[in-house]
């Protein structure tokens, strides 16, 4: 394997209250010389306070790279996240903490409907584990374009013996025969995962994952497969399990068990069933992982537990979730956490793909698929106008929406002046807007003075943080009555007869009922997979046991792999620009502190 040494040294950045470092990115794998998004000068930010970065020197090879974008894709499909929890309690906790009477709810059974743990007995009984699953475990994230095992076969996996064409059974899923559906569905993913394409066939000449055993938990959908294969051709052997109970595509999962790949997951697992896969992808004799790849730190978690003596061998843990994340900085700062630590979370092309692309589109996937509400002419508030409001209020703009923003922050407040929007307070036209969307990761921003004073037929959705935005608790009393009319949908019904359509009783609506775009999750799975391999080839010494960002220069990477599908061509310095500002002309382009 070709290897390009840069010597660099990227200071310490501050993300928000927990201490992180960039990635030194010296690795035989960063992108090349003559790749976009290279390095050479980058200035010193001017301000103490303001995260600095050392000048970076490039050494060497400049022959065309490994990394070097040069593909191009045509379009594809997209995947849903769908929630299946439901209402089911029969009594209420007040605001004051007194318990009330279950509200009348009226109840429509749907397919989806949360499903409980435990139900079925298993054979190895409920592990004792110091917490149970994370949340995001549990909060869905399903695929739309599955095709839907309406199999009757009630065994669980775990009672089957399966095996491949080949004969191979070293792997648990719902049912190998699903196999050819699921290849469709990775082939459909392929098309709109470039970057990740683009990889592979550098891949050719170069294996810069040989030797690597990465286990993985992650939500097993196609982008995910995509995500495998690629590893694999990057010569990676891997074996995983899913992180999310419910968001298992089990034709996906029989495509990877039939092209050979160890995978222990399906739609519906229970708790038990769910650390018992993830015990089976790390406790296997003979194997064992150098490399974690996790989404959410419960396969971490798994391993601290159960198996602390691997950590001596492997060289790094991946981690993509907020939630991850923040624990790895908690082991970090306690002095814990045993092996370098990549932050794939808060890298910034996942960043605004997340919370304003992502949000841009599925905003209106989401009202649609659960209401068929008309846009034009609407009036929505939207409270919060960071980067998941922006997105929504000018999708909602350019459905001809008359759109209110609130706001607590002044310089998010004129931005959404300067955009068009009308800024107000919540109680200036509560009794008029149609529709309310909370973006703000804030608690209790519409609480029940605000329900209590909407219109009739008024949608309310939140967008943003979990389920805290708005006060769902306080509308679970006596005198109101909970219809359910649609699959995350519920009519709340005042005694006048008003009614307010809740949707997806107060949690992330895209999450729950719309779809989030295949090329979304292709940002985030190569920026995963260039951790992978920055991490593996990191030579001893270069990560210490703390967690780190990817380089601006990745960053950059990441995006540059993308824009072939969109013939997108990028203007170069010329040598007399890129001395006028100081860059090198291979990038970074911007400042660590900088805003995009
Ligand atoms: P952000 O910090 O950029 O924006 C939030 C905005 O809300 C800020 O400008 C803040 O000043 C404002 N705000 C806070 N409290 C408020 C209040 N009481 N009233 C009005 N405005 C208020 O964050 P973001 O990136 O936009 O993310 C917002 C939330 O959405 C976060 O919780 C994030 O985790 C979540 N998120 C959701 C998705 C999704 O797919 N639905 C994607 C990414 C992030």
């Amino acid at each position: 394997m070709s290897v390009q040494v840069l010597a660099a040294k990227m200071a310490e950045v501050e993300l928000k209250d927990v201490p992180s470092k960039e990635l030194t990115p010296e690795s035989p794998l960063t992108p090349k010389a003559d790749d976009k998004g290279m390095v050479e000068n980058e200035p010193k930010a001017t301000s103490a306070t303001t995260p600095t970065m050392e000048p970076m020197v490039k050494t060497g090879d400049t022959s065309p790279g490994f990394l070097t974008p040069n593909t191009k894709m045509p379009q594809a499909s997209a995947m849903k996240r769908t929630d299946p929890q439901q209402n089911g309690g029969e009594a209420f906790v007040n605001r004051d903490g007194t318990v009330a009477e279950a509200p009348r709810l009226k109840k429509i059974q749907f397919a989806d409907q949360k499903q409980e743990f435990n139900k079925r007995p298993t054979k190895i009984g409920r592990r004792s584990l110091s917490r149970s699953i994370s949340q995001s475990s549990t909060d869905s994230y399903g695929s739309a374009a599955s095709y839907t095992d309406s199999s009757d076969d009630e065994t669980s996996p775990r009672d089957k013996q399966q095996k491949n064409s080949k004969g191979n059974g070293d792997f648990c899923i719902k049912n190998i025969k699903q196999a050819d559906f699921g290849r469709r569905e990775i082939e459909i993913a392929e098309q709109e995962m470039p970057a990740l394409m683009a990889l592979r066939k550098r891949a050719q000449g170069e294996k810069p994952l040989a030797g690597a055993k990465v286990v993985g938990c992650t939500h097993i959908t196609a982008q995910t497969a995509v995500l495998m294969e690629t590893l694999t051709a990057l010569g990676a052997q891997c074996r995983w399990a899913a992180c999310n109970i419910y968001s298992t595509q089990n034709e996906v999962a029989a495509a990877l068990a039939e092209g050979g790949f160890s995978v222990f997951a399906w739609k519906g697992e229970s708790e038990d069933d769910f650390w018992w896969c993830i015990d089976r992808c790390v406790n296997l004799e003979g194997w064992q992982p150098n490399m974690i790849l996790d989404d959410g730190g419960d396969l971490t978690h798994w391993i601290y537990k159960k198996y602390p003596n691997m950590f001596k061998k492997i060289k790094g843990i991946v981690e993509e979730s907020v939630t991850g994340v923040h624990r790895l900085y908690q082991l970090s700062k306690a002095g814990k956490l045993c092996v370098p630590a990549m932050n794939v979370n808060d890298s910034v092309t996942k960043q605004k793909f997340d919370n304003l692309y992502c949000c841009r589109e599925s905003i209106l996937d989401g009202l649609k698929r659960t209401t068929d509400v008309m846009f034009g002419g609407k009036q929505v508030m939207v409270c919060g106008y960071g980067e998941v409001g922006k997105g929504c209020c000018a999708a909602l703009k350019a459905m001809g929406s008359i759109v209110y923003v609130t706001e607590i922050d002044p310089i998010c407040a004129l931005q959404a002046c300067m955009d068009g929007f009308r800024l107000v307070k919540l109680n200036e036209v509560i009794r008029q807007v149609d529709i309310v969307i909370t973006c703000t990761g804030n608690k209790n921003v519409v609480v029940r003075e605000y329900l209590d004073r909407m219109k009739n037929g008024c949608i309310v959705c939140n967008m943003g943080h979990s389920n805290t935005e708005i006060d769902v608790a306080s509308l679970r009393t006596p005198e109101l009555t909970w219809e359910r009319v649609r699959s995350q949908v519920d009519h709340v019904i005042w005694p006048d007869g008003k009614r307010i359509v809740l949707l997806a009783e107060g949690r992330l609506l895209n999450l729950s009922c719309s779809t989030v775009p295949t090329f979304v999750l292709s940002i985030t799975a190569t920026t995963q997979a260039l951790a992978l391999i920055e991490l593996y080839n990191a030579p001893e010494g270069r990560y210490k046991q703390d967690v780190y960002l990817l380089p601006k220069k990745m960053d950059e990477y990441v995006a540059s792999l993308h824009l072939p599908t969109f013939d997108a061509h990028l203007t170069e310095l010329s040598d007399e620009q890129a001395k006028y500002l100081g860059l090198n002309k291979n990038g970074p382009f911007k400042p660590n502190y900088y805003r995009y």
